[in-house]
């Protein structure tokens, strides 16, 4: 069989990078474009070097559809406007997307909603087996134990990181809030300030803590009187984001247009 023929969008990014990396190391997919934003220093050179490695023989351009076109899948974190413009040329293309950016809004997803009818996207604010896993594992947590337990979701994550809260604890806390039956939106506290009075019965917190190298800490504590459970991950690599993206692509080359998420992917679906 021959390879996924994979493209990197953002491919001098923090995680652009470590997907050129772990793509060539990877048997069953091979690098078959890299993409950056029109104006980056970075168009025209090779995208192995920028990755650190020998040169690849592939140019990193600011022209995605030629690229597309002769692709099986796009790997994309970027920033959210991009992943939309991404979104429709993979559509037109008829490849797989799968989206790693964070940050989305309600509109972002319509609009990725609108491009799944035509196109197989795989989204997910986490890529790694462990982070669904735990999103499992909360989903059950908050189901078992009723409103006198306080759900908050902790994270931290590295000086560079421009979205808050993290994809990965709102997707923490969409787990916590399927457990209880509640919407998300409607029950959540995003920001405390001030004189924010006492915590409201039912609601889920978020706080989020920016600084250093950090690659991913999470964790969710359901605080009830006299006791508290805290489900917590660390991310020590940013490879495993990366393997969990070309996990998803290989999982979804030949499927049906949708929209998909990692838990699909791990079989985690129930
Ligand atoms: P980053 O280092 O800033 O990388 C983003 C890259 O995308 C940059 O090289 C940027 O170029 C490029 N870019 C921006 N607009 C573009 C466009 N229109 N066309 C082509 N390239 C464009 O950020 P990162 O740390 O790699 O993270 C990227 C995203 O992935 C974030 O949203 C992050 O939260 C998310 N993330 C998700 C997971 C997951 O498992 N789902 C894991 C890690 C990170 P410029 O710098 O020149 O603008």
């Amino acid at each position: 069989m021959t390879d996924m023929g994979l493209v990197i969008v953002g491919a001098a990014g923090r995680m652009g990078r470590t997907l050129i990396r772990m793509v060539t190391e990877t048997e069953g997919v091979t690098v078959a474009g890299a993409i950056e934003r029109e104006g980056s220093p970075f168009v025209g050179q090779d995208a192995g070097v920028v990755a650190g490695l020998p040169a690849l023989g592939i140019t990193i351009t600011d022209d995605p559809l030629p690229v597309f076109a002769k692709a099986q899948g796009v790997l994309d974190f970027t920033t959210p406007a991009a992943t939309l413009a991404f979104a429709e040329i993979a559509a037109q293309a008829r490849i797989v997307h799968v989206i790693g950016t964070t940050g989305l809004s309600v509109e972002d997803h319509a609009a990725i909603d609108a491009a799944a009818r035509h196109a197989v996207i795989m989204q997910s604010g986490n890529m790694s087996l462990g982070v669904n896993l735990l999103a499992q594992l909360v989903r059950q947590a908050a189901r078992a134990l009723d409103a006198d337990f306080d759900i908050e979701v902790l994270e931290m994550h590295h000086r560079h990181k421009v979205d808050a809260p993290s994809g990965t604890a709102l997707m923490l806390g969409q787990a916590a809030a399927e457990g209880r039956d509640i919407n998300l939106a409607e029950n959540s506290v995003r920001v405390r300030d001030g004189i924010t009075g006492p915590r409201e019965r039912g609601t889920i917190g978020f706080a989020s803590l920016r600084g250093g190298s950090v690659i991913g800490d999470h964790s969710v504590m359901l605080a009830g009187e006299g006791e508290m459970i805290t489900l917590s991950h660390h991310a020590s690599d940013r490879a495993l984001f990366a393997r969990g993206a070309i996990k998803a692509a290989l999982w979804a080359h030949g499927r049906k247009p949708g929209r998909y998420s990692m838990a699909d992917v791990l079989g985690f679906t129930d």
